[in-house]
């Protein structure tokens, strides 16, 4: 597990990927099938690029200028280990980890793989797109059904917190 399957080049100063100013991973692979998904090229589980972890973490450190990293696809949780390895590193290096995924917060607390990579970030924006849905008003989200969640708080309370922006 020294690399992870990447849709594209890091995306560095996104404003639109999380709050404050981010480096953007996106993972290749994604089994959601949203209709009008906005990166359907992501979504082959063998397409991409295969990128090592160690190279991942060097990009990382030419943006510490950053608020933090996040992670997109794609589907990060269908490489939990992998992203957790990142999450871990950025947090190491005072980032703030934001996570996008189609899957809902409540399964994926059901599975250890995913609980791992939980623990370590900061914020899940969960849920698949849905296009009637699709809101302008909605920030740092697709459609209005997505939720924005405090992951550690949700955790230590044991019931969704949400951010609101
Ligand atoms: S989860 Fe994201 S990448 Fe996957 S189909 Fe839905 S919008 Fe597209």
């Amino acid at each position: 597990m020294s690399n992870i399957r990447l849709a594209s080049d890091i995306l560095f100063d996104s404003v639109v990927d999380g709050n404050g100013l981010r480096m953007v991973m996106f993972t290749q692979g994604c089994t959601h099938n949203c209709s009008e998904c906005h990166n359907a090229k992501s979504h082959d589980l063998n397409g991409g690029k295969l990128v090592l972890l160690n190279d991942v973490f060097k990009e990382i450190d030419k943006g510490l200028y950053h608020s933090g990293i996040t992670l997109s696809g794609g589907e990060p949780f269908l490489q939990a280990l992998q992203c957790n390895e990142i999450a871990i590193y950025a947090k190491s290096k005072n980032l703030n980890v934001w996570v996008y995924t189609g899957f809902l917060f409540e399964d994926l607390l059901k599975k250890d793989v995913s609980l791992k990579l939980l623990n370590n970030i900061d914020v899940l924006v969960d849920g698949k797109f849905d296009k009637s849905l699709k809101s302008l008003n909605c920030k740092f989200k697709g459609s209005t059904n997505q939720r924005i969640i405090d992951v550690k708080k949700s955790i230590e309370f044991n019931k969704i917190e949400l951010l609101d922006f």
